[in-house]
């Protein structure tokens, strides 16, 4: 892997057309500022226990809760995203943060990236050429700045020890549908107010999970619904009926019979 050089010109390019990852308290700090947030949340089957030296399934593991869809175990995975089009609410005209010192983890973090599963890919990122000089970032794939270490460690660790807290906050909201891991998220835009009072309810009294809460799969994709209804899973096409109360974020066409796509919009 190659080393990898960086320097933020604060550009403000990476501030625009975001979801971006929240812990709780930064969720609750952003609901307080008047901002946005979405909540998207994703399944995927869980039948029987990975092996223990399966990284990458303890790694999701650890970020997921155990529910059940009809007869089948799975594991829902919530992200709690400040969601913006265009600027972010809090990019001053000067393209510096306007929150700079109370600045989310994942907007310290970047363009490293949190999952160690994922390799961090210059050409993804919207940093320009000039910013991949000077510091060292990456050597050999691997995290060598102290501050941008020590910032990951702390993200992976509240992403994991709030996993029983973003389950509980949709359970108060009754929040039960996700999509299927890797094939995009079901996005809950609940009201802000009782989101609000949701988060900070759970924060004073957390609860044990309730393994066997049900949970139904939306897709756009029938091949989908089908595997899912002969493993005895619950599944709901994504139709975009008036009345749903959730969107629908795909990552593939639909090939439902309706022939409507799940593209968002925003
Ligand atoms: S909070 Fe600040 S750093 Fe994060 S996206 Fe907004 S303006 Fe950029
Ligand atoms: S896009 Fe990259 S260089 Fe520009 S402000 Fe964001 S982190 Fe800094």
């Amino acid at each position: 892997m190659d080393d990898t050089n960086f320097a933020c010109t604060t550009c403000g390019q990476c501030c625009h057309d975001l979801r971006l990852p929240l812990t709780i308290t930064e969720a609750i700090d952003w609901l307080k500022r008047g901002g946005q947030l979405e909540l998207l949340c994703e399944a995927i089957p869980w039948p029987v226990e990975p092996e223990p030296d399966n990284a990458q399934a303890a790694y999701k593991r650890a970020r997921s809760s155990a529910v059940m869809s009809g007869t089948l175990p799975v594991r829902v995975s919530i992200i709690l995203a400040a969601a913006f089009a265009g600027a972010c609410p809090n990019l001053r005209a000067d393209m510096l943060c306007g929150i700079y010192d109370e600045r989310p983890l994942v907007c310290r973090i970047y363009p490293a990236e949190i999952n160690p599963f994922v390799p961090m890919v210059p050409q993804n990122k919207a940093c320009p050429p000039e910013a991949w000089q000077t510091t060292p970032l990456q050597r050999q794939g691997v995290l060598v700045d102290a501050s941008t270490y020590q910032l990951v460690q702390q993200s992976r660790l509240a992403t994991q020890s709030e996993t029983p807290l973003r389950i509980q906050i949709c359970r108060e909201l009754g929040l039960d549908h996700a999509a299927l891991a890797n094939e995009g998220f079901v996005i809950h835009t609940p009201d802000r107010d009782a989101l609000l009072t949701a988060l900070e309810q759970c924060c004073a009294s957390p609860l044990p999970d309730d393994e066997s809460a049900q949970w139904t799969f939306v897709s756009n994709r029938s091949m989908t619904m089908e595997a899912l209804a002969s493993v005895g899973a619950v599944g709901y096409p994504d139709q975009r009926t008036a009345d749903k109360a959730f969107r629908y974020h795909g990552f593939f066409p639909s090939s439902l019979d309706n022939g409507q796509t799940s593209v968002d919009k925003r």
